[in-house]
């Protein structure tokens, strides 16, 4: 679930934008249409990270978490959290974790990007973060900034596929801009058993695309 931003809507409209919306995520990404996208250029700081349970995911949020730079646009990265499933699919593909790296513009407008994950070695960023992780509902936790392992959170391949979709929680609000990384990480079998023991099947289903394109950079 993205960020439930606007919490407050009635819950009539969100009712209504979650059921009728017509550019809702996540997607099955099937046809793409390959395009000259601007590259993605990171530039994380993961500054004064706080881990956080709502008992529906594991949240880590900064303080001054850096930017991730798109051609000429800025995004300020607010936090990351994760889903099994992964939520997007490729191909009729599903993925077993995806992580949401969730942004905002200096104009406000969201942008989430997507890392899966597969089954394979160790991941030692969310082994650091499972090791971290508070009880359901307890205060946010401080996190030492400097034992995140930046370099695993983000594929060394920046190739993605992109779309407009929505919050995937209620208000399910659209015009968000999602980036999937089409490199994946991995996480361990064992890592992956111990997200899903405290949070189990946390991925909305896959939405219709209403005639939406996917593009994919080349
Ligand atoms: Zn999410």
């Amino acid at each position: 679930m993205l960020l439930a931003v606007l919490a407050g809507a009635p819950a009539q409209l969100r009712a209504d934008v979650c059921g009728r919306g017509r550019a809702q995520s996540p997607i099955d990404v099937v046809l793409t249409q390959p395009r000259a996208l601007p590259g993605l250029e990171v530039r994380y700081r993961f500054g004064q990270p706080r881990l956080a349970n709502d008992g529906h995911t594991l949240r880590l949020r900064f303080a001054d978490g850096g930017h991730l730079i798109i051609g000429t646009q800025r995004f300020r990265l607010q936090q990351i959290h994760f889903h099994s499933p992964g939520g997007d699919k490729v191909r009729g593909e599903e993925f077993p974790m995806a992580a949401h790296y969730l942004h905002r513009g200096s104009d406000g407008s969201l942008l989430s990007l997507v890392v899966f994950f597969r089954i394979g070695h160790e991941n030692p960023l969310l082994a650091r973060l499972l090791d971290t992780m508070p009880a359901p509902d307890s205060r946010e936790r401080p996190v030492a900034a400097d034992r995140l392992d930046r370099d695993a959170a983000i594929p060394v391949r920046r190739g993605y596929y992109a779309y407009r979709g929505s919050l995937t929680a209620p208000p399910c609000t659209e015009g968000v801009r999602w980036l999937l990384l089409k490199e994946a990480l991995e996480l361990s079998a064992d890592q992956l058993a111990r997200y899903r023991h405290a949070f189990a099947d946390n991925a909305r289903a896959t939405q219709p695309l209403y005639g939406r394109i996917v593009e994919e950079s080349e």
